[in-house]
């Protein structure tokens, strides 16, 4: 659209930057607007609701579309657009415009996409912003996956290699979900193969930005120098990621993707971190939104979840850290203990803990903080922000030195003061700076001497301007003149044309106005100078001081984020010990002998919505030999699913280092929980619950190891009673024989059949949760207890949720028939096991029959009344007719 117009040099200039950033908005700097052109005018103003002009561009051209946001009020428009998944790129003017020869240089500062914000004021403080690249290789018959997250924010920079057999691309997906990157880099190789995964990534993060690289970037030698050298290293074994091909290159695409977005060196990059699954507690992505560990099920909400529990943190580098503790909690046990101990202390010092807590809430976000001085766009209130926190460190030091627990030791060990720093900006950094770096204010006086030369001059101006104004009336004998200054003519003598007769030679007119005449002279004008001289001087003293200081730190930034990150561990300990405290927790014994056993165990979601003391609690044991497999059955509501997630949720907050909702626990380490509940989140997959439900019991069967818990809640119920039945069976019996050893696994079942398990198998016991009869009605009582139910009571449940009257009776009629066995009701043995048996009979309860009669069938009643002995040949042909008729 722009290819016959005739430009200005104005435009010209704009399209050849744009040229270079196509795939961005581009913001362009005039004055104090940030101006978009053509297509992106077109687009922003639609996404910001702004209204598009046009420039005239020139007379007889067409007009070019145009739109501007002014830009101290960039920041609302750059989130909306970001939002919006759009990168926007800024290009500013970097030269003053009153010295530019020609147009104005201008250049592209820095491009915000989604994944790569580190403006304050569009970061979440509790969670983390990552971007993300994945690239894939086949590879012996299989596909490897590299992957690699980084927090342009913090500097957090992860990297991951999966082989994926089918190459679906599960275990990637899987990351996804888990760290929730709202940004990915793909190369455009790789878009086709890996076309399921990113659906499947659209489907579960509706705002991921995809955006495409050149499959040319994708080079492992040259992504990797690259790496080596911003890391000043010769190998990375020491990240522990040598051995990584693919994952390398996707944190080498990264990398470089955001030092061309940021356009400075990434300093606030210390190391890469390998994501590596075997040390941690691996809960699949399903599992992880069916226990609604950071977010419910419905509504996506923070609130209601495990996280908004457990989030009594007092800094947003704690609170990030938390959620990823909770993502990833621990398998060594000498780890988790450290954790617990420190906890532990903690909980038992409430003194030292409400201390720590209390200077805590006065620290910020040291973390992004410094990432802000690193890239470049931290100001003066990030400065005071900076000087507030690092004030406390000497304090919280003094606290921590009494403490002998090792973990808060090795804390206090390594937490530098950072008294230097607190110094340095305490002795430069006026207390009073505004957020702009231009508009002077920043610098404090006394910090350096031209600067305060120069403030003195500013100030002294008014003085002078006063006495000459006193001393010109003298010497000219003119009583009224006064002195002025606009910005046209500068400082000028303005003198009334009533006393025009009393102007002295050496004025030098300059203005003439109806009543009054204005002048200057070379003593006024060098005064002039001089002043204004020092106020730009002092403008650009005080910006380069405040960069100086900047760069002070920034060259101390290392220092300042291992800070950060040891505050946020205290703060994630003094979170916990806060949490298990007011809500009752005990810390769990940890152990390495693959049995769970937990006393009075509470569900720590549930508990906080129900009034104090109605939650029940309940006792779970689980061990490899005489109580591996639990089947719970009870009635809907009784209670099955919240025993069942609570016991996961209590072995993940004992593995991530917290205390437990129960009295007593002990735990051994469980290397990966499986989920199979619910399916409330099948439908945003796109295929059937049933599918869904199934491919997760296969995911669950493949992966499941003897030390890994499976949690599984009614499964099968998505087909036919004897399908789901005879599935629901069969995976009950793998899961306990699996490689010998079995697995633990609880099982809440409608089927009463599974209850027949526990005769032939061992490790299989029968629990139920318990109801009492009342009248017609129930009572649900919450309680696990030993032993299968012998009711459903699913009839009374539909009158407690208010079906109908007429249809609860017509339910308990049915019943009533099928238990008189007027219905298919064979009375035959359970499933049988042998693989011999061609026909496999099915003895159904009673309750679970699905074939309802229907509630009045005439022909049927007809029949059942007729006496066929009775009736001649013409009758019977009769009443066929009529039969026929009747149909
Ligand atoms: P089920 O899986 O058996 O259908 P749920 O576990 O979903 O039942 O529990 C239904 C409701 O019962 C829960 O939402 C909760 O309000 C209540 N509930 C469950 N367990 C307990 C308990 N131990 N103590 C108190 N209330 C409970």
């Amino acid at each position: 659209m722009t290819a016959n117009l005739k430009l200005t040099p104005m435009l010209q200039q704009y399209l050849e930057i744009k040229e270079q950033h196509n795939d961005t908005i581009l913001f362009y700097r005039m004055g104090d607007f940030y101006e978009m052109f053509f297509d992106d005018a077109e687009i922003a103003s639609k996404i910001l609701s702004i209204t598009l002009t046009s420039r005239n561009n020139k007379s007889d051209a067409p007009k070019v579309p145009m739109c501007g946001i002014p830009f101290h009020a960039a920041q609302g428009y750059l989130a909306k657009l970001v939002k919006a998944g759009r990168r926007v790129a800024i290009c500013e003017q970097v030269e003053n415009p009153a010295e530019a020869k020609g147009i104005v240089k201008r250049e592209v500062v820095r491009i915000i996409s989604p994944g790569v914000i580190t403006e304050d004021g569009l970061l979440d403080d509790k969670n983390s912003n990552y971007v993300c690249a994945i690239c894939r290789k086949e590879h012996g018959g299989q596909v490897l996956f590299g992957i690699s997250f980084l927090e342009a924010s913090t500097g957090e920079f992860l990297v991951g290699e999966f082989f994926d057999g089918e190459g679906s691309g599960e275990s990637v997906l899987d990351q996804l979900t888990r760290l929730t990157p709202s940004e990915i880099l793909i190369s455009d190789g790789d878009l086709d193969p890996c076309r399921d995964l990113l659906e499947g990534a659209r489907l579960l993060l509706p705002e991921l930005c995809i955006t495409i690289q050149p499959a040319s970037i994708f080079q492992f030698s040259t992504l990797r120098e690259q790496l080596l050298t911003h890391f000043g290293v010769s190998t990375l074994d020491g990240y522990g990621c040598s051995s990584f091909t693919q994952g390398i290159i996707a944190a080498g695409v990264l990398f470089s993707y955001l030092l061309e977005s940021q356009k400075t060196s990434l300093t606030h990059i210390t190391r890469l971190t390998p994501l590596n699954l075997e040390t941690v507690l691996q809960i699949d992505d399903s599992s992880r939104r069916n226990l609604e560990l950071t977010q419910t099920i419905i509504g996506g909400k923070r609130e209601g979840s495990l996280l908004s529990v457990l989030d009594e943190t007092c800094t947003p580098m704690g609170a990030r850290m938390l959620k990823n503790n909770l993502l990833f909690p621990l398998q060594d046990p000498a780890r988790i203990n450290r954790r617990l101990a420190a906890v532990s202390f903690f909980y038992q010092n409430s003194g030292h803990r409400r201390n720590l807590r209390e200077l805590l809430n006065t620290v910020y976000d040291l973390e992004r903080l410094t990432s802000r001085m690193i890239l470049g766009s931290g100001n003066g209130r990030d400065m005071l922000a900076m000087k507030q926190s690092l004030g406390q460190l000497p304090k919280l030091l003094q606290i921590l030195s009494t403490i002998e627990v090792e973990k808060i030791k090795t804390i206090a060990g390594e937490l530098d003061p950072l008294d230097d720093l607190h110094s340095l900006i305490e002795s430069s950094i006026n207390p009073e700076a505004p957020v702009t770096l231009r508009d002077g204010n920043l610098i404090r006086e006394g910090y350096h001497q031209e600067l305060d030369e120069l403030i003195a001059i500013q100030r002294d101006g008014k003085q002078t301007i006063a006495r000459l104004e006193i001393s010109e009336r003298e010497s000219s004998g003119i009583a009224k003149l006064k002195v002025g200054f606009n910005k046209v003519f500068g400082y000028y003598f303005e003198v009334s044309k009533l006393q025009a007769d009393k102007i002295p030679d050496h004025y030098i007119r300059k203005q003439t106005l109806v009543n009054a005449e204005r002048f200057i002279t070379p003593e006024l004008k060098e005064f002039e100078n001089k002043i204004l001289g020092a106020e730009d001087r002092r403008l650009e003293l005080e910006y380069q001081l405040f960069i100086e200081v900047r760069n002070h730190l920034v060259a101390q930034s290392h220092r300042l984020l291992h800070t950060a990150t040891l505050l946020a561990q205290l703060d994630v300990l003094c979170a916990l010990a806060e949490v298990a405290q007011r809500y009752n927790y005990c810390r769990p014994t940890i152990t390495e002998d693959n049995v769970i056993t937990i006393s009075e165990g509470r569900h720590p979601v549930i508990e906080r919505s129900l009034p104090a003391g109605r939650f029940v609690p309940n006792d779970v044991h689980l061990d490899q030999e005489s109580q591996q497999l639990l089947i719970i059955t009870g009635p809907n509501m009784a209670g099955k699913s919240t025993v069942l997630r609570q016991t996961a949720l209590i072995v993940l907050l004992a593995q991530m280092g917290s205390f437990v909702p129960a009295a007593k626990a002990s735990i051994g380490i469980v290397d990966r929980i499986f989920t199979r509940v619910g399916a409330m989140d099948d439908l945003r997959r796109g295929q059937s619950t049933f599918m869904v439900e199934m491919s997760e019991t296969a995911n669950i069967l493949n992966n499941a190891t003897p030390r890994s818990l499976v949690i599984l809640d009614e499964i099968g119920r998505g087909t036919s009673t004897y399908d789901g039945l005879s599935i629901a069976w069969a995976v009950a019996e793998d899961l306990v024989q699996k490689n010998e050893l079995g697995v633990k696994t609880m099982f809440a079942t409608h089927y009463h059949e599974l209850t027949d398990l526990a005769r032939t198998h061992d490790r299989v016991r029968n629990f139920s949760i318990a109801v009492r009869e009342w009248n017609d009605s129930i009572i649900f009582l919450h309680k696990l207890i030993e032993g299968g139910a012998n009711r459903s009571y699913g009839i009374q449940v539909a009158a407690l949720a208010g079906v109908p009257n007429h249809v609860v009776e017509r339910a308990e009629e049915i019943l009533n028939n099928i238990e008189r066995g007027e219905f298919d009701h064979t009375g035959q043995p359970a499933i049988a096991k042998s693989t011999g048996q061609k026909k496999k009979r099915i003895r159904t309860h009673p309750d679970q029959l699905s074939l309802f009669q229907p509630p009045s069938d005439p022909v049927r009643d007809y029949l059942r009344i007729l006496d066929a002995d009775q009736l001649s040949p013409r009758e019977a042909l009769e009443i066929l007719y009529k039969l026929k008729d009747m149909m």
